[in-house]
């Protein structure tokens, strides 16, 4: 594994679509009990001034480089960053073995009905896949135990939860010994996009490094969420110098 490199703070691994997922289930054949994290520059601009959001990312087994500013952050400092790895397609890229190895997945996360939505979808695009519970993620602090326990009894062996940004990694981080579960990814909207009820930027947005912009299009209550872009470019640009 290629060293972290430091983007405003958070470690982020310069790793490949290919590397990530074979670390990833190195981690599920060694029953590790990791966190991923899938790092965006808003992510990583919130780091910024949430200090037990960086100390999570920075205690994450693996941190992808999800988004085009965070690769494009990496080279404006002089790194190597070989491509984006976004969480959603690594989650897609962890599903499709999944059936082979036998893997167990749990969907904990976004407004009912949601996962079972996207187990319904992942049972149609990986057939065999071990879908063991789904939950969503619209709960009261006091649900908690009983959703521990809910996903400690399914047993799974990856835990895919989405929450947002960044109650989903201080959730996970809060019950990541209790929970004992391999692996655990934040996957944002991932749920959503494989339930139909949220789209991704066509291709050619994506490659164009444009998905963001698409993002705020489609969901105006995140246009203001945008700002963050041109902050981390600025917050980049000096660190440079
Ligand atoms: N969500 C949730 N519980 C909450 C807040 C949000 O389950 O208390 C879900 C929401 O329904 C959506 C996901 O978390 O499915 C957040 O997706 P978004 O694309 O906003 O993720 P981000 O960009 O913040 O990672």
């Amino acid at each position: 594994m290629p060293e972290k490199i430091d983007i405003l703070g958070v470690q982020v691994d310069p790793v490949t679509m290919q590397q990530a997922v074979r670390q990833v289930e190195t981690y599920m054949d060694e029953r590790s009990g990791v966190m991923v994290a899938t790092a965006n520059a808003e992510m990583i601009m919130r780091a910024t001034h949430d200090g037990e959001l960086l100390h999570i990312l920075n205690d994450c087994a693996l941190v992808v480089p999800d988004g085009a500013g965070t690769v494009w952050a990496a080279h404006h400092l002089g790194h190597e960053m070989p491509e984006r790895v976004a969480g959603y397609d690594l989650a897609q890229e962890l599903m499709r073995r999944a059936p082979e190895k036998k893997r167990r997945i749990f969907f904990f996360g976004s407004a009912p009905g949601v996962a079972e939505l996207a187990k319904k979808k992942a049972e149609t695009l990986y057939p065999g896949i071990e879908i063991v519970g789904t939950r969503n993620g619209f709960f009261a602090e006091k649900d908690e135990p009983e959703i521990v326990k809910e996903i400690q009894a399914a047993k799974p062996d990856l835990l895919l939860v989405a929450l947002g940004v960044p109650k989903q990694e201080k959730w996970l981080y809060k019950y990541r010994r209790e929970l004992g579960v391999p692996v655990s990814i934040g996957v944002g909207g991932t749920l959503d996009v494989m339930a139909g009820v949220m789209k991704r930027a066509p291709r050619w947005m994506q490659k164009a490094k444009l998905e963001w912009l698409f993002r705020g299009m489609l969901q105006p209550k995140r246009a203001g969420r945008l700002m963050a872009l041109p902050k981390f470019v600025l917050k980049v640009h000096r660190a440079k110098r």
